[in-house]
């Protein structure tokens, strides 16, 4: 499965024997995407909404491209420390909206500059980390 590529949150709750580390496992599985490239990186779909990151992000999909990555996920999830420390004061009810705000950007950034590869983008719930939302 070496021609997809996922990105996750850095969040620690996704390493091993974190909360999030099974359910990313049995959710990639259900998908078709397990054994896929994995980068991890503060707020995941954050990183579409800092400028200063464009260049990371070219890199990033330079990679993927080399590596001959054809399907590209992008894994959001709610409780994200990232997401406050970017946005002062966002209320934790605003969360949602505010990834969704993200999410937006990181697809209209891959239609323009990777139209060649799939994307799809997902927001993990907290309190049910076994539910992926596919953003569309
Ligand atoms: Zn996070």
């Amino acid at each position: 499965m070496a021609h997809v590529m996922v990105k996750i949150c850095m969040d620690p709750r996704y390493r091993p024997g974190g909360k999030y580390e099974k359910p990313l496992e049995h959710f990639l599985i259900s998908i078709g995407a397990e054994g896929a490239y994995q980068v991890s990186e503060a707020g995941a779909s954050l990183q579409y909404a800092k400028l200063a990151c464009e260049p990371a992000l070219l890199d990033r999909l330079k990679t993927a491209r080399d590596a001959g990555v054809k399907r590209y996920i992008l894994i959001d999830h709610l409780t994200c420390k990232a997401f406050p420390l970017h946005f002062p004061g966002l209320k934790p009810e605003d969360e949602k909206k505010k990834h969704l705000e993200t999410l937006g950007k990181a697809r209209q950034w891959h239609e323009l500059h990777a139209p060649d590869i799939s994307f799809e983008m997902y927001l993990q719930d907290d309190e049910d980390p076994y539910h992926f939302e596919r953003i569309s």
